[in-house]
């Protein structure tokens, strides 16, 4: 099952104990650029899923016991792979899933690379100093704990997967890495370069398939002993009642309807560019501030150059360097998108730009859209639409900024635009969210705390938190030789 990707040779079976598995089932990934088949992939189910988990279980005997230098050097010859096919990783990806080929060479597979650095990194340093406890030597430990289970999105694959893969491995377990189906390709590019880099069998697999097969088995197996899951609430919530016989420990990175405020003291220019960086990769990202909230003093001026600025997005092929967005990611999820502005349309709101698909193009390009003041229920306000679609609304002083921000279920990120050091302080403490940005966006770096509030997820990943999750931490305590109670 070899399918020729942008010239890249992709093998779309499973990668289990360190073999190329097929299954009976197969099913084909269509790129979002033309909705055209490119590859056959497998489709696995629980036979899948438990060889993988085995095959994972099996080889967690030895990789458990490798030092961390030992673990750390391997990390860092996957990066030095990875660097090495940029390209490659960066072709395929965007025909796999729609983004931006600009993005995915410069920032999003050199993170790649980044993740299995860094990880490998911290992981020499990790240390808890030991403390003495009324005579006695307390330590405290690392330990891996077994086989993780790690289930992401389409929106920025490798990327997402590679987050949870490289602590995940560094911290000693072994994984079963469940792609996502509407962008599985570069996952097996990535098994390639594990087995390039002389990764023990059985210490990465991956397991193609749908979400309701191959990811529901994985979720019960009973030999997982993490389970990190990147996607959507409802989704999270099958997971959950799937994992909990097991009682097995859950890391959530899930969906957010983002604040973006803007209080009439910001940089005028700062804060429409930023807000139209929003709709960024068609916005389909987890952390966008798909609610623009403005200061009433500015309202119109904002409502104005945003709108301008909006008007000259430019849509198209995103391998095409000129593009500012492309299509979004499949047929059922452009018609997800969709159905969301068709029911605000019908609910009487008028988008003030946008608001359909790019008939220019065809296929699954939708226009960047933006709907001014739903109202408080509405369900263009409250839901993710995961599309190019923002809401603008305002508000009369910081209270109320505060306070619309946070009526949200959801708690991921917040934006705060202001030229007041002070109220950026208080804004950021008030604001429900794990992640707050002042005055910019997507400010990254894995020392960070990764992770949302309510229903934006459990948990939070990015420098020791990964290794928290992956980990057993073990206490122990010595006794002073020769001691006597
Ligand atoms: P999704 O929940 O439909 O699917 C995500 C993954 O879960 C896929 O690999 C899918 O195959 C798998 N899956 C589906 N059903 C499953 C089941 N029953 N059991 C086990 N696995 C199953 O989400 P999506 O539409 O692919 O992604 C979009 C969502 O992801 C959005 O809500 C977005 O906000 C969120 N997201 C969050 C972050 C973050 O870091 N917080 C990052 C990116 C995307």
């Amino acid at each position: 099952m070899r399918s020729l990707v942008e010239g890249v040779e992709i093998d779309g079976r499973h990668w289990i104990g360190g073999a190329r598995v097929g299954s009976a089932e197969s099913f084909k990934s269509i790129s979002p650029i033309d909705e055209q088949p490119i590859a056959d992939v497998s489709a696995g189910g629980e036979a899948e899923v438990d060889a993988a988990v085995n095959a994972a279980h099996k080889a967690f005997q030895t990789w458990r016991r490798t030092s961390p230098a030992e673990r750390a050097a391997y990390l860092h010859k996957i990066a030095d792979l990875v660097e090495a096919r940029v390209e490659q990783l960066a072709v395929v990806e965007t025909r796999d899933n729609g983004s931006l080929l600009r993005s995915h060479r410069r920032g999003v597979m050199p993170r790649v690379a980044m993740n299995f650095r860094f990880f490998a990194d911290w992981l020499l340093q990790l240390d808890h100093p030991d403390f003495d406890v009324r005579g006695h030597r307390n330590h405290i430990s690392y330990d891996p704990s077994g086989v993780a289970g790690i289930i992401t999105p389409w929106n920025a694959p490798l990327m997402l997967g590679t987050w949870r893969i490289a602590p995940a491995l560094a911290a000693g377990c072994t994984v079963v890495y469940k792609p996502p189906e509407w962008a599985p390709l570069t996952a097996s590019l990535l098994a390639d370069i594990t087995a390039e880099a002389g990764l023990p069998a059985g210490v990465f697999n991956v397991v193609q398939g749908l979400g309701r097969n191959a990811g529901a088995a994985l979720t019960r197996h009973p030999k997982i002993r993490r389970l990190s899951f990147t996607g959507s609430v409802p989704t999270a919530r099958t997971i959950a009642a799937a994992a909990a016989p097991n009682l097995v420990p859950l890391s959530f990175e899930l969906g957010g309807k983002s604040p973006f405020i803007v209080f009439a003291d910001s940089d005028f220019d700062l804060a429409v560019s930023t807000a139209i960086g929003q709709y960024d990769n068609a916005g389909q990202v987890c952390l966008a501030g798909s609610r623009i909230l403005v200061e009433e003093s500015i309202r119109a001026k904002f409502q104005e150059a945003f709108l301008e600025k909006a008007k000259n997005i430019k849509q198209g092929d995103p391998r095409d360097e000129i593009f500012d967005i492309g299509p979004q990611i499949s047929r059922p999820h452009f018609e997800r998108v969709a159905g969301f502005v068709e029911r605000a349309k019908a609910s009487g709101l008028k988008p003030l730009i946008g608001g359909g698909p790019n008939t220019d193009l065809g296929g699954l390009y939708f226009r960047p859209t933006l709907f001014a003041d739903p109202a408080h229920d509405a369900e263009i306000l409250r839901e993710e639409v995961f599309g190019p679609v923002l809401c603008l609304q305002s508000f009369k002083d910081e209270a109320q900024a505060i306070a619309m921000a946070n009526d949200t279920e959801y708690g991921l990120a917040a934006v705060v635009m202001t030229g007041d050091e002070k109220r950026a302080e208080r804004v950021t403490r008030e604001v429900n969210a794990g992640l707050v940005w002042n005055n910019c966006f997507f400010v990254r770096d894995l020392r960070q705390a990764f992770g949302g509030n309510g229903k934006s997820g459990i948990g939070r990943e990015g420098g020791t938190w990964s290794f928290d999750f992956y980990c057993d931490v073990k206490n122990a305590v010595f006794a002073p030789h020769g001691w006597r109670k």
